[in-house]
């Protein structure tokens, strides 16, 4: 137990001369962002970066939908989080039923499954979504959410 106890400080004390590099702290008022492109999202969305790739290739971004605004149909190779910050939206996987979800709520994409987040037709929706590359992508697009698809079930 001492010497395990011991060994563990030790590993401790030696991580940052191991990885000797500096904090970063970016400014929030760096983060400018864009509207996202029409090819993957319908509507008005509003796509912030947050940080990019670090050493494990997880990105995060912040993004903000209008009323009625949605990503396309999509996939992550390596899954996804989402932490919704702020409104009500909506998200659905392919013949799965649609989620309701509001400003807290933590959402899982497993790998490969098909999906798509946004608003709901009366209420915006900013989330976080959080997601790692594979094979140097995060993110494998698919077709448009249509209007009917959007206002199912
Ligand atoms: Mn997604």
């Amino acid at each position: 137990m001492k010497s395990t106890l011991a060994a563990l400080v030790l590993t401790m004390t030696a991580a940052p001369a191991a990885y000797a590099q500096e904090m970063t702290v970016t400014k929030a008022d760096s983060l400018e962002g864009q509207i996202g492109a029409a090819e993957t999202f319908t509507g008005t969305a509003y796509v912030a970066p947050v940080f990019g790739a670090n050493v494990h290739d997880v990105s995060a971004g912040h993004v903000t939908f209008l009323p009625g605004a949605r990503s396309a149909w999509h996939t992550h190779p390596a899954g996804q989080q989402l932490v919704v910050t702020s409104g009500t939206g909506w998200t659905q996987e392919r013949n799965g039923e649609k989620h309701i979800i509001q400003a807290g709520d933590v959402v899982w994409c497993p790998p490969g499954v098909e999906h798509w987040h946004g608003a709901t037709d009366t209420t915006s929706m900013s989330h976080y979504a959080i997601q790692a590359k594979v094979d140097g992508s995060a993110v494998a697009w698919g077709a448009q959410v249509t209007d009917e698809e959007y206002h199912g079930h």
